[in-house]
C-alpha cells in the first residue's frame, strides 16, 4: 500500500457529532486522532442549511453541549448562523483546528481483517488508516431529491432547502414549494412576502404548535455568564420538562390529544377560511410525525399570494407543475423541501466489513446497531446518532453526548485488552437489544398514530427513533457490556508467511 497516516481513531464529520467526538477524544487523554469532513468547514446541519428562516425547534440552552455552555445565546430557540458561530467556537476553543482534514468525502471504508484495522479512501485520493472508525456523517446530511417525471427538464431553477442557492432572488418569482416538512415550513413565511405567487405542495399537513421564541434579555445573559450554574439550572429544566413529555410519546399516544387542540387554536387564529382550514387539519394523532413549531406558517399560508395544493408533485411539463389531483400550476422556481436519506443513509454503501459486505447489504431489513453504535461484522466502527437514537421532543445533543460516553468506554475496554485487537459485536446482541427496541415501539405514537413518515423505512419498521427517555439512553450507553461483543485478534501467521508486526502494520 502507498504512504498514508496512520491514527487510532479517524471521526468522519464535523458536526455536532463530530466535534463533539473529537472533544472528548481530547478529554480521553487521545489526540492521535483526525476527523475527515467533506466541506470546507465545521458545522455538518448547520454549515448545509442556510435556507431563509432557518432554525433550531429545540431551545438553545438545550440545544448546545453540556461541556461548552453558551450564556450568550441570542433568542431562545436560536436560527442557524448562531449555531454555526457556536460549532466554530468549539472547534477553536477546544484546539480541534490541527485535527481537521477539509474536502475530505470519504467515498470507501474498509475493514483489514490480518491489520485489524480500517483503510479509509477520500475522494481527493488520499488514504488513512485507523484502528478505530468514528462515523458522524449525520442522519439528515445527504438530501433528498425527489424522482418526479419531468423535474430534470424544468426550465427554471431547482434546489433543495439544504442546498439553497443564495445567488438566486426570489423577488417576483412565481416560487413552488414541495413539502410540508420541518424546513418547508420555515421557508414558506420567510420567502411569502417577496415572491409573486407561492405553491405549497403538501401531501399530508403537519402539526404545527406555537414557537415561543424571543430574545434572551441582557440580564438573563448577564446572570449566565457571571453564575453559570443558573445556566445549567435552566438547560436542567428544559430537559426535564422534555423527559416528562416522553410517556405521552411513547406509552401513551391518547394523551397527545390536549396538545392537539392547542395546534388546532395555533391554526384558527390565522387561517379564517374553513374550506382552508380543513386541508391544513391533519388526520393522524400529534406527535405521529415531527411535531413543527411555527408563529408564521399559518398566517403566511393564509396571505393572498399563496396556494396550497393538498397532494404531491407528479409530474412536471415545460414550467407546468402538474399536481397527483391534477391541479396544473405555473413556476419559475422549485423548492425542494423533501427532506433527506435517513433510512437509507449513503454512508452505508461505504463501508465494507469484515465479512467483505457493505453496512448497507448487512442491513438490507433495515438499520440496526448495538446501542445506536456498532454493528455485527463491522468490527471497531461505531456510528453517532445511528439507528433508533433519534428524538421527538427533546434536543440530539444529548443522545450525541450519551454516545461519546460509550466511545469513551470503548476505547478504554480496547486499552484493558492490550495488544492489536478489535471489538465486534456480537449478533446475538445486536439482535437481542433491537428486538426490545421493537417491542417498545409497538405502542409509540410514531408506530401507532396514523401516518407514514420520515420515521420508518421502505417496510415500515421504525430504525430511526428511541422509543424513550433521554436518561434511559444514558443509562444504556455509560459503559461497554464486554459480554456484548467478542475480542477480535489478528489471524496467526502460517508457516509460510512473515509474521505482521506492529511495525508493518503502522
Ligand atoms: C434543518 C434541520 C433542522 C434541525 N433541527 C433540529 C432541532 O431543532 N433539534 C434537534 O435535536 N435536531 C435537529 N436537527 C437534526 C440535526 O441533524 C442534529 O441535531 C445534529 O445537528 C446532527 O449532527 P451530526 O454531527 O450527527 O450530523 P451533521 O450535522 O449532519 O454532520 C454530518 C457531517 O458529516 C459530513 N459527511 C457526511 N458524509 C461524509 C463523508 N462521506 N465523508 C466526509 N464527511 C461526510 C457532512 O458534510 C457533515 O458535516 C435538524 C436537522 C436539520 C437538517
Amino acid at each position: 500500500m502507498a504512504q498514508h497516516e496512520h491514527v487510532r481513531v479517524a471521526v468522519i464529520g464535523s458536526g455536532f457529532g463530530g466535534l463533539g467526538a473529537a472533544v472528548r477524544l481530547r478529554r480521553e487523554g487521545i489526540t492521535d486522532f483526525l476527523v475527515l469532513e467533506r466541506a470546507g468547514s465545521v458545522g455538518g446541519t448547520w454549515r448545509d442549511n442556510s435556507y431563509p428562516g432557518c432554525a433550531c425547534d429545540v431551545p438553545s440552552h438545550l440545544y448546545s453541549f453540556s461541556f461548552a455552555p453558551n450564556p450568550d445565546w441570542p433568542r431562545t430557540f436560536s436560527g442557524q448562523e448562531h449555531i454555526r458561530a457556536y460549532l466554530e467556537h468549539v472547534a477553536d476553543t477546544f484546539g480541534l483546528r490541527p485535527h481537521l482534514r477539509f474536502d475530505h468525502e470519504v467515498t470507501v471504508m474498509r475493514w483489514d481483517n490480518d491489520r485489524l484495522y480500517w483503510v479509509i479512501e477520500s475522494a481527493n485520493g488520499t488514504t488513512v488508516t485507523a484502528d478505530v472508525v468514528v462515523s458522524a456523517t449525520g442522519p439528515l446530511s445527504d438530501p433528498k431529491l425527489p424522482d418526479i417525471p419531468g423535474l430534470a427538464d424544468f426550465p427554471g431553477k431547482v434546489f433543495h432547502s439544504a442546498q439553497w442557492d443564495h445567488d438566486h432572488d426570489l423577488t417576483g418569482q412565481r416560487v413552488a414549494v414541495i413539502g410540508t416538512g420541518a424546513s418547508a415550513i420555515q421557508i414558506v413565511p420567510e420567502i411569502q412576502p417577496h415572491v409573486a405567487a407561492l405553491t405549497l405542495f403538501q401531501r399530508t399537513p403537519p402539526w404545527v404548535m406555537p414557537r415561543m421564541d424571543r430574545a434572551i434579555s441582557g440580564a438573563e445573559k448577564w446572570l449566565h455568564r457571571t453564575l453559570p450554574f443558573t445556566g445549567t439550572a435552566r438547560r436542567g429544566l428544559l430537559w426535564g420538562i422534555r423527559e416528562l413529555q416522553v410517556g405521552a410519546f411513547t406509552k401513551h399516544p391518547d394523551q397527545l390529544g390536549i396538545v392537539e387542540r392547542i395546534a388546532r387554536a395555533n391554526m384558527a387564529r390565522a387561517v379564517k377560511d374553513p374550506e382552508l382550514r380543513a386541508r391544513l387539519t391533519p388526520s393522524y394523532r400529534i406527535g405521529c410525525k415531527r411535531i413543527l413549531l411555527s408563529n408564521a406558517y399559518y398566517p403566511a399560508l393564509a396571505r393572498p399570494n399563496v396556494d396550497v395544493i393538498s397532494s404531491g408533485l407528479a409530474e412536471v411539463r415545460g414550467s407546468t407543475l402538474v399536481a397527483s389531483d391534477g391541479t396544473e400550476t405555473e413556476a419559475d422556481v422549485i423548492v425542494l423541501g423533501t427532506g433527506f436519506h435517513v433510512t437509507d443513509m449513503p454512508i452505508a454503501d461505504r463501508v465494507i466489513g469484515a465479512e467483505g459486505i457493505t453496512l448497507a447489504e448487512s442491513w438490507k431489513d433495515g438499520m440496526q446497531a448495538l446501542r445506536g453504535a456498532t454493528a455485527a461484522g463491522f468490527p471497531n466502527w461505531m456510528t453517532v446518532i445511528g439507528p433508533n437514537t433519534g428524538l421527538g421532543n427533546s434536543s440530539m445533543i444529548l443522545m450525541i453526548e450519551s454516545q461519546l460516553n460509550y466511545m469513551a468506554d470503548y476505547l478504554r475496554q480496547l486499552d484493558v485488552l492490550g495488544g492489536r485487537a478489535a471489538l465486534g459485536a456480537r449478533t446475538s446482541a445486536v439482535g437481542a437489544w433491537n428486538r426490545r427496541v421493537q417491542e417498545r415501539m409497538k405502542r409509540t405514537v410514531w408506530n401507532t398514530g396514523g401516518c407514514t413518515s420520515w420515521y420508518l423505512d421502505a417496510d415500515g419498521r421504525n430504525t430511526t427513533v428511541w422509543p424513550g427517555t433521554t436518561a434511559e439512553f444514558r443509562r444504556a450507553t455509560r459503559t461497554v457490556d464486554l459480554g456484548e461483543y467478542e475480542v477480535v485478534r489478528p489471524p496467526a501467521p502460517s508457516a509460510d508467511q512473515k509474521p505482521v508486526t506492529e511495525e508493518a502494520v503502522r
